[in-house]
């Protein structure tokens, strides 16, 4: 399957997406009816992720929720999944895992992570999704601009080369509306957040930031590396209407499926 074009012209495009509740909610409700059975949700269950969960949620707990473990987890991260999950009632959490004949193979020591990255996030992340990304048409992320410069532009809605989307609704919230949503809805907190982790990924590569740093310099800090694959840029069919400038962001940005 594919999101035909005339599905893909009528889906929420950069510019007229509000970043509040309300508008999010009715991107996700109006995504969720037009294409049933179609659309997953992919989550790191880090520190942002109970608000596009939450939101989830509350339209359908049975919307399918892709959770990479890649064997190099924080221990809370794991918890937190399944703290997380409980909270919210969400019924179809999918965890997924690298092949173990393939980790034997290609990473015996478990160092490759130390030596290239590119490639272990490649045989954790990358490869167990690729199994599962045909049977969705829309993969929706928890991304947002704030997070990093290199997310500055991020688009609401991506195509991607296999003819899937990738729906980013919370692409405009701001640090503070995260938090306030945390606070507001009372949701659990991952456990790292209050040790200045703000954003949080596999252990090996991942460190607390300091004050006035983006919320991801603490992903392969010291790396030129900033994301893990999921999104790395592959060509895209610009939204239709879209005028040079928004074009060239999405292009530029535009990502494989998934975080
Ligand atoms: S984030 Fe680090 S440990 Fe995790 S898969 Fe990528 S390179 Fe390996």
């Amino acid at each position: 399957m594919a999101v035909s074009e005339d599905e893909y012209k009528a889906l929420p495009h950069q510019g007229v997406v509000a970043a509040s509740e309300e508008e999010t909610g009715r991107v996700l409700a109006s995504v969720l009816a037009r294409f049933p059975g179609r659309v997953a949700v992919i989550s790191s269950f880090g520190a942002e992720s109970a608000v596009l969960l939450a939101q989830i949620a509350a339209q359908d707990k049975a919307v399918p929720v892709f959770f990479l473990d890649t064997g190099r987890h924080f221990p809370e991260t794991l918890a937190y999944r399944d703290e997380l999950s409980q909270h919210l009632g969400l019924e179809d959490v999918r965890t997924l895992q690298p092949a173990r004949k393939e980790v034997e193979y290609r990473d015996p020591e478990g160092q490759l992570v130390a030596f290239d990255p590119d490639a272990c996030c490649a045989l954790r992340k990358v490869e167990p999704l690729d199994v599962v990304l045909p049977e969705f048409d829309i993969w929706v992320t928890g991304r947002k601009r704030m997070q990093a410069a290199t997310r500055a532009a991020l688009p609401v809605a991506e195509r991607q080369a296999d003819g899937s989307v990738k729906l980013n609704p919370l692409a405009g919230w701001s640090e503070a509306q995260i938090a306030d949503f945390m606070k507001e809805k009372a949701l659990p907190a991952h456990p790292l957040v209050a040790r200045g982790y703000r954003s949080i990924g596999c252990e090996p590569c991942t460190r607390p930031v300091g004050a006035g740093e983006d919320s991801r310099a603490g992903r392969w800090a010291g790396l030129a590396k900033t994301e893990c694959g999921l999104h790395r840029p592959v060509p895209v069919t610009p939204p239709p209407g879209a005028d040079k400038e928004e074009i060239s962001a999405t292009a530029l940005l535009a990502e494989r499926p998934v975080e």
